[in-house]
């Protein structure tokens, strides 16, 4: 290859306030066609918009987030341009003073620490939706729902710093990983709560100077848009072989042929006439409520995997598993503060749990039924040594299964680990009996059939007997 890859990404976050941007009409997906719509969203002339302040609450999260500067001094502009899901002909944006500006996030691929500026996040409202002819239930027409329109959305442009798809994605999936621990979206990719525009442009291997962009218009799965940027490397790469030129546009991804198409020519800032909005006065944010929503912030996933690491002592890789969400750090921590063995309850939650709610159709971390609480206890079940670490994981199932707490199924069952060496030794004294070739083996010097003598046991035990005495009794009779 000898172009070099340079992306951007513009994200637009829909925000989980209860209400729109600019009116009190509910943000509710799913509803029937525009029956979450009043004056103000719908564009009628003279309806006045009124800010949510909630809104301008959760940019400045997502600013302090992502080591922005946030400006104290808001003005909303008007970005003018016709479409039929626009009825106010204009959509209210943030031009020359976005709330945040000057940010950063640290990725890692493949080992390597990179860092990737934000240029700046500022708030929108969104359009409405257009529902088309190839959609039987509305026949031959085209339909637009404005429901969706005036709901409010962060922006989020990142500096061209990206040098390859997977530096994309990884940018992306860290972006959401934040959004997520801040509960400032709900992390919907299908329904568009999180989507995604990609600048794309190759320049020859060496260059420092940008070639032309193409943009890749609202994608919204991780996969796609890495799919679509890396089409997009082989169109380009392709038209400058032939020694043609990149003509700067927007461009549409196709996941079924999983290749890009023009959609229309790329418009430049003036062509938008952006001015202030005279129907909204500039938004002063004073010291104060930046510090209140800063000391407010929850721990955010890279401080989170860094303690897990210094303070409890888990690998890299558990702590990464295990901060990659909030929800499933707070089960994790909910149940070592019961248990406080960080490594074992690491295994568990990585192993038996995500296995469980893996095959429970993805079911969510907040829905497990084994709570921490439950799951604590089957810990301290084990570390006592009424059951063993096999038997766990049968009592676990049952738990998912049943809700039941552990101590009950184990009793139900007859689970109880026997320690008792009296029995145990008769089964040991048994399987020795009954296996003559292999005691031989194992006295002749091949000490590895030493593991099919304790499968043994354990077997005529029902899994019931403590290994730790099964392994002494064998060694000492074996020995002997
Ligand atoms: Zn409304």
């Amino acid at each position: 290859m000898k172009y070099q890859v340079v992306i951007g990404l513009e994200v637009h976050t829909q925000l989980t306030t209860n209400t729109k941007i600019f009116c009190g009409c509910s943000t509710k997906f799913g509803s029937e066609p525009n029956s979450q719509t009043c004056p103000v969203c719908l564009g009628f002339p003279g309806a006045l918009p009124v800010l949510n302040r909630q809104v301008v609450e959760y940019a400045i999260r997502a600013g302090l987030a992502t080591n922005c500067s946030i400006t104290q001094r808001n003005v909303f502009a008007r970005k003018n341009y016709f479409y039929p899901d626009l009825p106010k002909g204009y959509q209210i944006s943030q031009f020359d003073l976005p709330i945040c500006q000057h940010g950063h996030l640290d990725i890692e691929v493949e080992g390597e620490t990179k860092r990737i500026g934000i240029t700046r996040i500022h708030m929108e409202e969104d359009a409405g939706k257009l529902v088309h002819a190839d959609l039987s239930e509305v026949g031959d027409d085209s339909c637009v729902d404005l429901n969706r329109a005036c709901t409010p959305l962060l922006e989020i442009v990142s500096e061209p710093d990206m040098r390859s798809p997977d530096e994309a994605i990884a940018y992306l999936k860290k972006l959401y990983q934040i959004v997520m621990y801040l509960g400032i979206c709900d992390g919907n990719l299908e329904e568009g709560s999180f989507r995604c525009d990609a600048n794309v442009s190759l320049m020859p291997v060496g260059s420092t100077v940008f070639g032309t962009r193409a943009e890749l218009k609202n994608i919204n799965s991780f996969k796609f848009i890495k799919q679509a940027i890396e089409y997009e490397i082989e169109r380009q790469a392709e038209i400058l072989d032939d020694g043609g030129k990149v003509i700067q546009e927007t461009r549409l991804f196709d996941p079924n042929t999983g290749t890009t198409r023009s959609m229309r020519g790329k418009e430049e800032a003036h062509d938008y006439r952006y001015f202030p909005d005279p129907d909204l006065v500039p938004v002063l944010i004073a010291d104060q409520w930046i510090e209140d929503v800063r000391a407010e912030l929850p721990e955010l996933p890279e401080a989170k995997r860094a303690r897990y690491v210094a303070e409890l002592g888990l690998p890299e890789y558990d702590a990464e598993v295990l901060a990659s969400s909030r929800e499933l750090a707070q089960y994790y921590e909910e149940t070592v503060a019961l248990f406080p063995q960080a490594k074992i309850v690491s295994n568990w939650v990585m192993g038996e749990v995500a296995r469980a709610l893996n095959e429970d159709n993805n079911r969510s971390i907040t829905d497990c039924p084994v709570t921490p609480a439950l799951l604590a206890d089957l810990l301290k079940l084990m570390e006592k040594g009424t059951i063993s670490g096999k038997i766990a994981k049968t009592v676990f199932d049952e738990m998912y299964k049943t809700g039941k707490a552990p101590e009950k199924i184990v009793e139900e069952k007859g689970l109880v680990q026997v320690s008792d060496t009296g029995a145990i030794e008769a089964m040991v004294d048994e399987v020795l009996n009954n296996n003559p070739g292999q005691v031989e083996q194992y006295r002749g010097g091949k000490e590895t059939v030493f593991g099919f003598f304790v499968g043994q046991v354990m077997r005529a035990s029902k899994g019931k007997a403590n290994p730790a005495v099964v392994n002494e009794l064998l060694l000492k009779k074996l020995k002997a």
